[in-house]
């Protein structure tokens, strides 16, 4: 568990991890306990994730935390008002310009609270993540379990086949696998395309 600094000055936490890893609980289990340190909190999502409830940050078991979405990560500077605490929910979703809003937050004294998938479902670094896990003060990498074998997962592995990084999906689409169950499954799909191919071109095995 991630015990939060007591200092009042300015950072940038970064929540990571696969899907269905507990991102945006762990987002609002910090953001609920500075409510309760009588701290003036504000969140803020990519207008592009409308999954859910318009005006709500809601995670996968239904927890609410009211959010304001935004078109640009640039807009985050002019809503913020006086927040001492910033949540920034779907981060991988955000403009690149979201590391420099971060850190300028950061620099106002405003402890930010980022969390997002580090991986797209293609194993590559999402989107402005990668910078941001570098600038940040404190990092907390979270795992699903793999639904091949109960392993710790790390990956969003894409059940269907549908083209674009940007594809909002719940378990109908994604499901967290471990390294090894995620990369099997390309080799079982290739070693079935080659046995196809081969029985089209009429080399019987
Ligand atoms: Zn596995």
């Amino acid at each position: 568990m991630f015990l939060e600094p007591q200092v009042k000055k300015g950072w940038i936490e970064v929540i990571c991890g696969s899907m269905f890893s507990g991102k945006t609980e762990e987002l609002i289990r910090r953001l609920r306990r500075a409510k309760i340190a009588n701290q003036k909190v504000m969140i803020f999502k990519p207008a592009v994730d409308t999954r859910y409830d318009e005006n709500d940050i809601v995670s996968h078991d239904a927890t609410k935390i009211p959010s304001i979405p935004v078109a640009h990560s640039r807009d985050i500077l002019l809503k913020v008002q006086n927040a001492d605490v910033v949540g920034v929910d779907e981060a991988q979703f955000f403009d690149a310009d979201v590391v420099d809003v971060c850190e300028e937050l950061a620099l106002r004294g405003i402890r930010v609270i980022s969390a997002g998938l580090d991986m797209d479902y293609k194993g590559e670094p999402f989107g402005p993540m990668p910078r941001l896990l570098a600038v940040a003060e404190y990092i907390t990498k979270l795992h699903a379990i793999c639904m091949k074998c109960g392993n710790l997962a790390s990956h969003s592995y894409r059940k269907k086949v549908v083209e674009g990084q940007l594809v909002l999906g719940e378990k109908d689409l994604y499901e967290p696998r471990c390294r090894i169950c995620y990369h099997s499954e390309f080799e079982e799909v290739d070693t079935k395309t080659v046995a196809e191919k081969e029985s089209t071109n009429g080399k019987k095995t």
